[in-house]
């Protein structure tokens, strides 16, 4: 291992309708202090998947976005969450084949305080990528993470929104995080509850890899936003593939407009390539962004 960059984070509240005008402040505090908790792991030496997890599991505990506790409900009025993420160590697959290159998802946990810390033993305790439901649940038990029950899950706003089906289009509130920690490991992560009046069993774009989540030895993204159009596009594997040949932020861009374009649907992404450059872009009605860099230290936008 060897010191290539300063180590940088960037995380997503969600892409989609705008939040109510008095939630924002809380939301900035929320998306700063998770932002926080990622930047200590970067600025003690810790890595880019210890960052992108710490920040992602302070989301999923908070009542404000739609993962973990807070998560949307689907048609039957329950929890189903869905998460993954994606590791790749400095120097992996650069000739040598994909070694060391990590990959965990869940799709529709109900039990699982932290979605995200499931997917990461899906990652390191099996030999596969992407397991459901109930198996998902033991799984997590047996990696000693904490159960409970679905409705500890389930806020007053979640219910109201359910209720009123206000946000049936696209939830705004999943959280998602990539950063690059002074290693050169490049990781991202993606945590969400759904949308709205999903019907149950449905699975979005945050538990597939390529798609709501992705990483190579180039950059790490995470999406939000309208899961079926964001998986049709493979959006994450597609901006990250752009940044052979392009700046972060202009990766970003184009992935959202090729992907309107091309299968329709709001989406947002946030990018970091293997320089530390960060980029975020959405055509929703809002997104929430936090970063972390050398330069600007911890910021919010709400764009
Ligand atoms: N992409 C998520 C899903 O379709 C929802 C969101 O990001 O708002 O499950």
């Amino acid at each position: 291992m060897r010191r290539v960059v300063a180590p940088v984070l960037v995380l997503h509240g969600g892409a989609g309708m705008r939040g109510p005008a008095e939630e924002r402040p809380a939301r900035r505090r929320a998306m700063l202090e998770a932002a926080e908790h990622g930047r200590s792991v970067l600025e003690s030496g810790g890595s880019a998947i210890d960052a992108v997890c710490a920040a992602i599991v302070f989301m999923e505990d908070s009542p404000l976005f739609n993962a973990g506790r807070g998560s949307a409900l689907n048609a039957e009025g329950e929890v189903e969450m869905d998460a993954s993420l994606m590791v790749v160590p400095y120097g992996a697959a650069a000739g040598n084949g994909a070694v060391g290159v990590g990959a965990g998802g869940v799709a529709g946990v109900r039990r699982v305080r932290n979605p995200i810390l499931a997917a990461r033993a899906v990652m390191t305790q099996t030999p596969h990528v992407l397991i459901i439901g109930p198996a998902a649940e033991r799984l997590a038990f047996r990696s000693g993470l904490a159960l409970c029950r679905p409705d500890e899950l389930v806020t007053d706003r979640a219910r109201v929104r359910w209720q009123t089906h206000m946000a049936r289009a696209s939830e705004h509130g999943t959280v998602g995080a990539a950063a690059l920690d002074l290693h050169g490991q490049l990781a991202a992560g993606t945590s969400t509850g759904g949308i709205t009046g999903k019907m149950p069993g449905r699975v979005g774009d945050s538990a597939i890899v390529g798609a709501g989540t992705f990483a190579d030895r180039i950059g790490a993204a995470s999406a939000t936003g309208v899961g079926e159009s964001i998986m049709k596009a493979t959006l994450c594997r597609e901006v990250v593939r752009m940044l052979a040949r392009t700046t972060a932020a202009r990766a970003a861009a184009s992935g959202i407009k090729i992907m309107a374009a091309t299968v329709g649907g709001e989406a947002g992404i946030i990018v970091v390539d293997r320089h530390g450059r960060i980029g975020y872009a959405h055509n929703a009605q809002a997104m929430d962004v936090a970063t972390f860099t050398p330069d600007e230290g911890l910021r919010h936008h709400l764009l």
